[in-house]
């Protein structure tokens, strides 16, 4: 019989869990190295300067922030004209002519999340239920495939002892008892740049392997695009993966191509929920306008429409040239600081697990420590990492940093 008895608890949420747990501590010395917010050398969530200029000029000019009735389904018209030059004008100008040929199926998303949701959904509905996901990868990444129809998540061997692993990453692929086909495809998330947790990514020689032997398999790239920028602090730069998997000479995506992107991180928009998703659709004009529909059949049953106002900030800042080379500035001062605590953090811990920390990009540091560890860090120091040993470097600061590398050094002792 069902019955709301049938409701199990759900686990808590791995990130999200332990701040509830950290906000409850009472050691005055407790350190928050959980979440990927990124923190100024003060321990501030701050606005960034180009974003600030952009409430301002909105706040302003009446007339761009009075209108607050729904956006259409797939968000702003304004939006989507910034947002699509800047990525595959822009950051990857290899999307031209894609977008010449009008070829891009676009919408706005509750930012990456959103995008990877909707994405999935429109697959699971029509095209595949079947998805390899890194192991390891963002712990959302199963739970929204899932939530959203994919029945077979199979994930790829992403490191080995701390290290990347492409050989046996490829081997997977190639090796699955049901393989991928054109007309029977599955698909594949890769992390755009900044793998998370591990910070390790591939070469470009290496990624020019994956791409290969994934084109050779027919699988379906959903590229997740979380940290634009905080590579290595340049935001076009940081583009390169949808860079290379735009190259009309080498590839063809017969099944199209997912861009899952936010704006999370890189505009320290977290809570407004900005970002998109783009599909690259193959060279068929019926393909785009039935994509177009289902996508906003999509949208229409999960929440309707986008919210507006961290879109309309978006806009200014995309399309106000002073604003958006402020945004640049913007970038590279976080990654700059994120990068000098690194820097301090290979200095000042000097075991095996660590030999990787200057290889490692973006905003988290992987530190190799067991998840038994991790407890005692957080049980008898107050400092809370994720499980799997990600540590959040925007956490850190000259108050603190001397702590944690003294606590991180106990329990491994
Ligand atoms: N993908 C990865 C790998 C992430 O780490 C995150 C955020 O932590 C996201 C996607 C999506 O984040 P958001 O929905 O806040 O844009």
């Amino acid at each position: 019989a069902s019955s709301i008895y049938n409701i199990p608890r759900a686990p808590p949420d791995r990130i999200l869990g332990l701040t509830e747990r950290f906000n409850s501590d009472q050691n005055p010395l407790k350190v928050n190295l959980t979440v990927g917010i990124y923190k100024d050398e003060n321990g501030q969530v701050t606005t960034l300067p180009s974003v600030a200029r952009a409430q301002t000029v909105l706040d302003q000019h009446e007339e761009l922030n009075t209108d607050l009735s729904y956006l259409p389904i797939s968000g702003s018209a304004d939006f989507q004209s910034n947002v699509l030059q800047f990525l595959f004008r822009e950051s990857a100008p290899q999307g031209a002519q894609y977008l010449d040929e009008d070829r891009i199926s676009f919408i706005q998303t509750l930012s990456g999340t959103g995008a990877l949701a909707v994405a999935s959904k429109l697959l699971s509905l029509f095209v595949t239920k079947t998805a390899w996901v890194p192991d390891p990868s963002w712990a959302n990444h199963c739970n929204v495939l899932q939530n959203n129809g994919f029945k077979d998540i199979r994930p790829y061997p992403y490191l080995k002892n701390g290290s990347l692993n492409v050989e046996q990453w490829l081997q997977e692929l190639q090796n699955a008892p049901v393989a991928s086909s054109q007309s029977n495809p599955q698909c594949i998330i890769l992390h755009a740049c900044c793998h998370n947790p591990s910070g390790i990514d591939p070469s470009s020689e290496q990624w020019t392997e994956i791409l290969d032997t994934i084109h050779d398999l027919n699988l379906i790239p959903i590229i997740d695009m979380a940290y634009q920028g905080m590579d290595t602090g340049d935001l076009y730069k940081d583009a390169y993966l949808l860079r290379m998997s735009l190259d009309s000479q080498r590839y063809c995506w017969p099944n199209g191509l997912f861009l899952c992107q936010s704006f999370a991180k890189n505009m320290g928009l977290y809570g407004e929920r900005v970002g998109s998703l783009s599909v690259v659709t193959p060279p068929d004009m019926t393909l785009k306008p039935n994509i177009d529909s289902q996508l906003k059949k999509i949208v229409r049953g999960f929440y309707s429409s986008p919210p507006g106002y961290g879109s309309r900030v978006a806009n200014v800042v995309l399309s106000t040239s002073e604003l958006k080379t402020q945004w640049f500035e913007d970038v590279k001062k976080m990654h700059s600081r994120l990068q000098s605590v690194r820097t301090k953090m290979a200095e000042r811990l000097n075991w095996n697990c660590f030999s990787e920390i200057n290889g490692q990009h973006g905003m988290f540091l992987y530190t190799g420590l067991s998840p038994s560890q991790v407890g005692i860090l957080r049980e008898n120091h107050s400092v809370y990492l994720n499980s799997d040993g990600r540590l959040s470097l925007s956490g850190l600061n000259s108050s603190n940093i001397d702590y944690v590398c003294d606590c991180m050094q106990k329990v491994t002792d």
